[in-house]
């Protein structure tokens, strides 16, 4: 296995790494760093969530930019405004060492008047989400017309959430002779597509599956009626009183109810979704973070690709519509060496969904007995 310093990192960078505490390259980021260090190339990587994706072209495009100039130069495009959040503090990290290094967050819900003049003083690295950005790019707020490097961070989602069109019609602003680097956990149609409307005969990259046998995550179900749901998430969260977990729900509306219903019943729950303001999602965030909030209710979109350290438990409240997105939801928990636990609470009309995820998980779900189990067992 490569050092960091192999890959061909700077010693800014090798500093930085060393503070973070990172020891070795994750797999994506030993593949990806030294094809973009070395060649100017398009990247189409795959890669699952938790493997490391935002270092693999963090570091790349803070070695590859000029700090001293103040145009902006690496773009980044990112589904949420919490991931855009989560990458700007990232690449700050990389780039502690580097002297003069402007990064700048672009997303909806906050004052557009501030991001521009943040934008102004020179960003070399914008990091934005597509609505936001396409905004920005029509009041002329941003320059992006001399970006070197674009990346497409969590590519399969930002097509689901249907940012095809903002995606074109922001790149239609940049170079043709950028570089384009796109990172993505699945390759449906839409990402090919993409690839190959805006890609030029991209390098390929296919990192092994996080959750084949070597992530310490392990899967359970249980059986319940359908409107036995709620108490069975209450034994669950009483049977294991350190939990720090993501409750995930299918839609906004149950989202906001789980998490209304837990406070009442005196749990430390908070709601995430997209119809709180980013005031409201900011604050829930800090709280999860700081570990006030145990039970997050979340949905799949708020609390797509969340980084938050030490999640004990991941319980699927709901089961998502894509089963494909049951693994972003259990990528959750069992980072960096931890051991986590993922939970399905399926209904009898549901439960022959656990078989397909079984196959796409590559592992065995264990069937478990609801704790104090009774009657609303089956
Ligand atoms: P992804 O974008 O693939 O979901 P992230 O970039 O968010 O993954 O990284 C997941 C977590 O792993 C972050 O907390 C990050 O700081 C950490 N991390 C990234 N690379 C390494 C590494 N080489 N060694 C240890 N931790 C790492
Ligand atoms: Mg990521």
């Amino acid at each position: 296995m490569n050092t960091f310093q192999q890959l061909g990192l700077e010693a800014e960078l090798l500093q930085a790494i060393t503070d973070l505490g990172f020891e070795t390259p994750s797999e994506v980021q030993e593949k990806s760093i030294p094809i973009l260090l070395e060649q100017e190339k398009d990247l189409v990587a795959l890669a699952q969530t938790g493997t490391g994706k935002t270092a693999a072209f963090g570091f790349p495009m803070l070695q590859k930019i000029d700090i001293d100039s103040r145009t902006t130069q690496g773009l980044i495009l990112s589904p949420t405004r919490e991931l855009c959040m989560q990458i700007t503090n990232e690449i700050k990290l990389y780039g502690k060492y580097c002297k003069g290094l402007n990064v700048v967050a672009i997303y909806g819900g906050a004052s557009i008047t501030d991001q521009a003049r943040d934008v102004k003083k020179g960003a070399q690295i914008i990091v934005a989400t597509p609505g936001r950005m396409k905004d920005m790019i029509s009041r002329r707020l941003v320059d992006i017309s001399k970006i070197e490097y674009a990346v497409l961070d969590e590519a399969d989602e930002m097509l689901n959430m249907g940012f095809y069109e903002d995606i074109t019609s922001i790149l239609s602003h940049t170079p043709e002779d950028k570089n384009t680097w796109l990172f993505s956990a699945t390759m449906p149609k839409e990402v090919s597509t993409i690839a190959k409307k805006f890609m030029r005969n991209p390098i390929e990259i296919t990192v092994g599956n996080r959750n084949e046998g070597t992530d310490q995550v392990s899967h359970e179900y249980y059986l319940v009626n359908s409107r036995d749901r709620y108490q069975a998430l209450k034994r669950l969260a009483d049977a294991n009183p350190d939990i720090f977990s993501v409750v995930f729900c299918r839609t906004k509306r149950d989202t906001q109810k789980v998490a209304e219903q837990l406070i009442d019943d005196g749990y430390n729950a908070g709601a995430l979704h997209g119809d709180l303001s980013q005031n409201q999602r900011d604050l829930v965030m800090k709280s999860f973070r700081n570990n006030q909030i145990q039970m997050l209710v979340a949905t799949d979109v708020a609390a797509r690709g969340i980084d938050v350290e030490d999640i004990t438990h991941v319980i699927n409240y709901q089961l998502p519509d894509e089963i494909e997105t049951y693994t972003h939801r259990s990528g959750r928990t069992g980072r960096a060496g931890k051991t986590g636990v993922s939970m399905v609470i399926v209904s009898k009309s549901e439960v022959r969904k656990i078989k397909s995820i079984e196959r796409i998980i590559k592992k065995q779900f264990e069937k478990k007995d609801i704790p104090d189990g009774m009657e609303i067992c089956q």
